[in-house]
């Protein structure tokens, strides 16, 4: 903003403060986005705070713009705290930075929001995502009747059942249900050799049959988890255990659409939409390599044409807005898998895990690029699996955290998907870790978490009270690695010495 434009008269107290907050607005588009705004009028208009992720739907943004005037293009880019629309003319689009700057408008959740809105040259939004699913992933829609979906559905007893013939448990963010083997979650794996008395629902088995014959699975299934999603519920990004679970891996949606998103090692993220009544086939790639999990949220980005049902959410900023969750059901098969897999991606196949003889680096250079190789690349790379397979946390870390005084600030140094930084609410926890995608799965769960390396923590000397660094030490290549990360925790993070670091 030019600031000789505004010297001829004195602004109010709140006009300075949307002045500021407007202009805060344009350093942050830029700095993080590399959104340039512009200080003379054009038609276009970035709507700071109007944006898909921060809860604003096409629905309620539209009709506040089309107020200043008409609007050709509203861009929605998903998962962003902002949009861009472009007015018919430049009058109308200043119509609208005068009128709606520091407006306040009401978002899908009922929240107030105020909006900021600055010039820009051209509203646009290029985003690559694949235009395809998965290599191996399949949704078939309307896969069942709307009768047998109420039947299926009715067919659950979420009643606590004592005689023990499935196991049940209310997760975190959902409540599950398993038939024919119980799934344990501590290593996200079965006991083979006790099967639940029972096996899976008769219910059940006139669909798997006429799945079979359709060609949509070639074994039956022999496990079954139902898991029920509220609104805001989901499921973190995991990897089916290979060795645990056969190729095909099938989940029916009952209830309510979702949107499940598939992640590949490289980082490329495909939102995927289960329309109600769609099953869900994962062979192959999609399987054994990709993530999938269900952010916790109570809306998703979907098409608002409805003219594609299931699949892709396309990157069409044109075409896209928010839906609100309903309850879905899902259901789960598997078949137990009694052989090793032998599937051919070995980097995340637990059954090809190879046992590496220890060894010492020569040098700290040598050292630094084992960490990076070693460690680094591969929590990167299992971050999904990873985390679906951290759930159980240590006893004592759980009593030392509990023991600290309300309002301390505590660092956990490796965090990875920040299992001990809710322990205790009555903390303020920041975690850090090397792995961007096991950040993302702490932030997914609401917690607060940065990428760093435990070597250089960016944390300001004696600004918590305490710190923990639970099995992140066993990772560093040498013993210097070790103190120097050690010292660095204790001296310059902690301000008493409360700190308790440990491996396994
Ligand atoms: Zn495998």
């Amino acid at each position: 903003m030019d600031s000789n434009h505004h010297s001829n008269y004195k602004l109010s107290k709140t006009e300075k403060k949307f002045l500021r907050k407007q202009v805060k607005a344009s350093h942050t588009l830029l700095r993080h986005e590399g959104i340039q705004t512009v200080s003379y009028a054009t038609q276009s208009l970035v709507v700071a705070n109007g944006g898909l992720g921060n809860g604003m739907s096409r629905n309620q943004l539209l009709p506040v713009l089309e107020k200043c005037g008409l609007v050709d293009a509203l861009l929605m880019p998903p998962n962003k705290p902002y949009s861009f629309a472009r007015y018919k003319t430049t009058e109308e689009s200043k119509t609208a930075y005068v009128t709606l700057n520091g407006k306040e408008v009401v978002d899908d959740l009922g929240r107030k929001i105020i909006l900021y809105l600055n010039f820009v040259e051209k509203a646009q939004w290029k985003e690559l995502r694949p235009q395809a699913l998965p290599p191996g992933l399949m949704v078939v829609e309307e896969i069942i009747s709307s009768e047998d979906e109420k039947m299926l559905l009715e067919s659950v007893d979420w009643t606590e059942d004592t005689d023990n013939q499935n196991s049940q448990k209310s997760l975190k963010h959902r409540r599950v249900k398993h038939f024919g083997y119980e799934f344990h979650y501590e290593n996200n794996s079965v006991d083979k050799d006790k099967p639940l008395s029972g096996g899976l629902p008769d219910i059940c088995d006139r669909f798997l049959e006429k799945w079979l014959r359709e060609g949509y699975i070639k074994h039956k299934p022999d496990q079954m988890t139902i898991n029920q999603y509220e609104p805001g519920h989901g499921i973190p990004a995991h990897i089916d255990t290979h060795s645990a679970f056969e190729d095909e891996i099938i989940s029916l949606s009952l209830g309510s659409e979702i949107v499940m998103d598939f992640k590949h090692p490289d980082g490329i993220t495909v939102p995927v939409m289960l329309p109600r009544r769609s099953l869900l086939v994962m062979t192959g790639e999609s399987r054994y390599l990709w993530t999938h999990g269900i952010t916790c949220r109570k809306f998703d980005t979907v098409q608002a044409s409805g003219s594609q049902k299931s699949g892709i959410i396309t990157s069409d900023v044109g075409d896209i807005t928010l839906s609100k969750r309903g309850l879905r059901t899902s259901f789960t098969f598997r078949k137990v898998r009694q052989t090793p897999c032998n599937c051919s991606y070995p980097l995340v196949c637990d059954s090809q895990r190879k046992e590496t003889p220890p060894s010492f680096p020569e040098s700290d250079k040598e050292a630094s690029r084992l960490e990076q190789e070693y460690v680094h690349q591969v929590y990167e790379e299992i971050a999904g699996h990873f985390s679906s397979t951290r759930h159980t946390p240590w006893p004592h870390i759980v009593e030392f955290l509990k023991a600290l005084p309300n309002g301390s600030i505590v660092a956990d140094i490796g965090c990875g998907n920040g299992k001990y930084l809710g322990i205790n609410k009555e903390l303020y926890m920041i975690g850090c870790d090397r792995s961007q995608n096991l950040v993302d799965i702490c932030r997914e769960r609401q917690f607060q978490a940065f990428v760093c390396d435990a070597l250089a923590v960016p944390v300001r000397s004696g600004s918590c009270d305490a710190c923990i660094s639970i099995a992140v030490i066993h990772h560093f290549a040498t013993a210097s690695h070790r103190i120097l990360a050690g010292r660095d925790f204790e001296i310059s993070i902690s301000r008493p010495l409360e700190y308790t670091v440990s491996s396994d």
